[in-house]
């Protein structure tokens, strides 16, 4: 089977990856460098707390208690160092309902422990929280390098025998009829494949109406900031506190998503004042006291109304949509799902409420217009 997937960002590449490992004839296809959209600007963090605690489907659930799992597999799999499990703190205040959310969290498997101010002076000396915070440390949780992860699943992509097209945008798609998907790139060239996948993150709604399809995502920026290299003392560990997360960066030692006031009133860097977000993350790091960001980036998350966008459209069996927020996370388990899908003819009842056939509906008779 030859497959066209479109968007290398952490989902496309985990899915062209995944479906040239098992054999498919794949060809990934991105406008820009792998890495350079939403993946680029992401926090990446991997973590059971406290979001096995949020309300959903236990079918749902139990796909994010695997997570993990799939990481340590992928890691062992593809290697290349992009993992990182340093561990979460969260404090209190990030989190409502802290003591019943740790207790939901446990009850599904979560290995979290509760520090107080003197546990927490032992453990990451390079914070300086109040006293009366408390704070739940998940000790197997982390961070995930994305541009690395993705520049590594491509690596070993092309070595299964996977082919890149990287540098002109698609621009059309023909996948209708009962002959082979084709799809048009910007230099005019034409790419047929019998299976096309939308792995196109924030542009998938435009990649789907190419198709005659209407996928509704909701376009959410979201602040990263990043500096403090060279400093000691930075954070050693994911930190959520109520304002931002941090966490160590490879290229420019630690990395922040500001998620206090003031995020969306403006879509590009400018009307965010980075060197006043790092001040007040500096009230809990001092070791970035003064700094100013040495990069800025606003990433814009895809979230599809009503969550993820898995799978086929039963009158479209030649389209497979692949369009998800918290992607770095999921990455790797919808594309296990995806491949088994594509290429065993599976079906993941876990996903019957992730379809994208669920935007559609009969018009009933008595009331069409
Ligand atoms: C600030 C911030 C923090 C986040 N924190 C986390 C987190 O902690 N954990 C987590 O799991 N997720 C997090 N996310 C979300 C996560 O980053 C995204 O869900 C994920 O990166 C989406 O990956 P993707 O492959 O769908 O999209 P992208 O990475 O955007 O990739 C899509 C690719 O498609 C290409 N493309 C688009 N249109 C076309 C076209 N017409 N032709 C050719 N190529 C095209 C683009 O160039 C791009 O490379 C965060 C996001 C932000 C912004």
């Amino acid at each position: 089977m030859k497959v066209a997937v479109i968007g290398a960002g952490a989902i496309g590449a985990n899915i062209a990856y995944r479906l040239a490992e098992r054999g498919a004839e794949v060809v990934l296809i991105d406008g820009r460098a792998p890495g350079s959209g939403t993946s680029g600007a992401s926090f990446s963090w991997l973590s059971s707390f406290p979001q096995l605690s949020w309300p959903e489907a236990e079918a749902r659930r139990r796909l994010r208690r695997s997570v993990k799992a799939h990481f340590d597999r992928l890691a062992e799999e593809i290697g290349g160092d992009w993992l990182d499990w340093c561990g979460t703190l969260t404090t209190q205040g990030a989190v409502p309902e802290f003591d019943d959310a740790v207790a939901r969290c446990r009850e599904q498997g979560a290995q979290i422990e509760i520090l107080g101010a003197a546990d927490l002076r032992d453990v990451a000396p390079e914070l300086a929280l109040p006293d009366a915070e408390r704070v739940a440390f998940e000790l197997r949780s982390g961070w995930i390098d994305a541009p690395a992860m993705i520049g590594q699943l491509l690596r070993v992509f092309r070595l299964s025998g996977g082919s890149l097209r990287l540098g002109h945008d698609v621009v059309a798609l023909a996948i209708g009829g009962p002959g082979a998907a084709t799809v048009g790139l910007a230099d005019g060239s034409r790419i047929e494949a019998d299976l096309v996948v939308n792995a196109g993150g924030a542009q998938a709604t435009h990649i789907a109406a190419m198709a005659g399809l209407a996928i509704p995502v909701a376009l959410v920026p979201g602040v990263m900031l990043y500096g403090g290299g060279g400093r000691t003392g930075l954070p050693r560990h994911v930190v959520n506190g109520a304002r931002w997360l941090i966490r160590p960066d490879r290229a420019f030692g630690t990395a922040v998503h500001w998620r206090g006031a003031g995020l969306t009133a403006r879509h590009g860097n400018n009307g965010h004042d980075g060197t006043a977000m790092l001040a007040d993350v500096a009230q809990s790091v001092p070791a970035l006291a003064g700094v100013s960001p040495a990069a800025h980036r606003v990433g814009i998350r895809a979230m599809p109304q009503g969550g993820p966008v898995i799978g086929r459209l039963p009158w479209l069996p030649r389209y497979y949509s692949a369009v998800s927020h918290g992607g770095i996370g999921w990455g790797p388990v919808w594309a296990e799902i995806a491949a088994a899908e594509i290429l065993d003819g599976t079906s993941e009842a876990a996903l019957d409420t992730m379809r994208p056939a669920r935007f559609y509906f009969e018009a009933a008779p008595d009331k069409e217009v």
